[in-house]
């Protein structure tokens, strides 16, 4: 018999990756330009000039200096620029010891939970919230608590947050920017919500960890800074990826920050490095390990999304669309024209529009729009709004 958990999770259909597929059919049917995909989040915006040069400057060294197995936790010059990198931008002091390279985002999620969780706790996630969340917490036998967050503006609600904390409660998940909302979570709420956790481990004797996804860490269009959250709260893991900031998605790069004042932080590191090797990482990729110890400071070109943030969020306001202004990431939430996002998201393909229904967020009456995609297809799609919402006007 084979295990009912993976085979559901490797049968279940995933919203976003079946309207992918049908997108990636209906362009070979009716051409790529007639079909507008806002599926997913895949940057357009090519990897920075220094990634391309550090890849070819690397291809003169000798093969097996650059294809060989780094220490677990990443080769130590990797995690030295880092470690320089951070402190220069955030006025910290963090070591290479700090710092567990990854496989981008997703496993820097999956290590951090199961390095903290035992079976039967409980991580709570802030919804609408990336989908994945739930399948790494769940693998690690504790249960996804969903706290809302604001419904004007998909801001933290802290009250909420506190009130669903129990004995049992690990962690808690932000993710600022927001996928799915753009927003940014601002110093200030960040700071309560750190009180809040601190009342709440002295009252219950436990520790609470802030586990903080960032990997749109950069992509941010002006308005409040993206706060460090380790200076505002010590028990902070950092899960950052490159596969946005820099474009790499497909290469599987990232890390993860154990800050030093947090709560045993050597325990912790160390739990850090069994969770990875429990959960089969052998190391993170070397010859990109290398690409990152070069780049590690090279800037993320945000114009594009601005572009397309601004032409899609006027567009379709003009036309009469909810939408939430994004602060950061590439991503538009719009409040569908019916209370059944599925439906909604069905009648939008009538029009060529792939939009993924907020079901897959955990929420109900939203659509995403992912705007990483041509500033073309942004403009051409317009008139293809236009009509879906004539049709919900009659
Ligand atoms: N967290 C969020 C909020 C994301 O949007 C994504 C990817 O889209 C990830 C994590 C996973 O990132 P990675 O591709 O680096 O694993």
């Amino acid at each position: 018999m084979i295990n009912q958990r993976m085979y559901e999770l490797g049968s279940e259909p995933s919203a976003i990756r079946e309207l992918f597929a049908y997108g990636m059919t209906r362009k070979a049917e009716i051409g790529e330009e007639n079909v507008f995909d806002f599926s997913l989040g895949n940057p357009s915006i090519p990897a920075p000039k220094e990634v391309h040069d550090a890849i070819i400057d690397l291809m003169e060294l000798p093969p097996e200096q650059v294809h060989a197995y780094t220490p677990a936790q990443g080769a130590a010059g990797v995690r030295t620029a880092i470690a320089d990198s951070l402190n220069r931008r955030f006025d910290t002091t963090y070591s290479a010891d700090d710092l567990y390279m990854t496989v981008g985002a997703s496993a820097s999620l999956s290590i951090s939970i199961s390095a903290v969780a035992n079976p039967g706790d409980e991580f709570i996630v802030i919804a609408p919230y990336f989908p994945e969340y739930k399948v790494f917490i769940e693998s690690a036998e504790c249960t996804c608590v969903e706290v809302p967050a604001r419904l004007d503006d998909f801001q933290l609600n802290i009250e909420a947050i506190e009130d669903a904390i129990t004995p049992r409660t690990k962690g808690v998940i932000v993710n600022s920017p927001n996928n799915p909302t753009g927003a940014v979570y601002p110093a200030c709420d960040l700071t309560e919500l750190a009180n809040a956790l601190r009342r709440k481990q002295d009252e219950l004797g436990t520790t609470i960890y802030l586990i903080a996804d960032e990997p749109y860490r950069e992509i941010v269009y002006g308005g409040p800074s993206v706060p460090w959250i380790p200076s505002l709260y010590e028990n902070t893991f950092v899960c950052y990826s490159y596969s946005k900031s820099l474009s790499l998605p497909g290469e599987r790069i990232g890390y993860i920050l154990v800050p030093p004042a947090m709560k045993d932080a050597r325990r912790v590191y160390a739990a850090v490095c069994g969770a990875g090797r429990a959960l089969g990482f052998v190391c993170a990729p070397a010859l990109f390990q290398s690409v990152i110890e070069r780049c590690v400071d090279a800037p993320c070109d945000v114009e594009a999304y601005r572009a397309n943030r601004e032409a899609l969020y006027e567009g379709l306001t003009n036309l009469g669309y909810e939408c939430v202004p994004p602060q950061g990431a590439f991503y538009l939430w719009v409040r569908a024209l019916e209370p059944d996002a599925k439906a909604f998201s069905e009648t939008a393909k009538a029009y060529e529009l792939l939009v993924v229904p907020s079901d897959s967020f955990g929420v109900e009456g939203w659509v995403r729009i992912g705007y990483c995609v041509s500033h073309e297809t942004i403009v051409n799609s317009l008139p293809a709004f236009a009509e879906l919402m004539r049709e919900y006007q009659y």
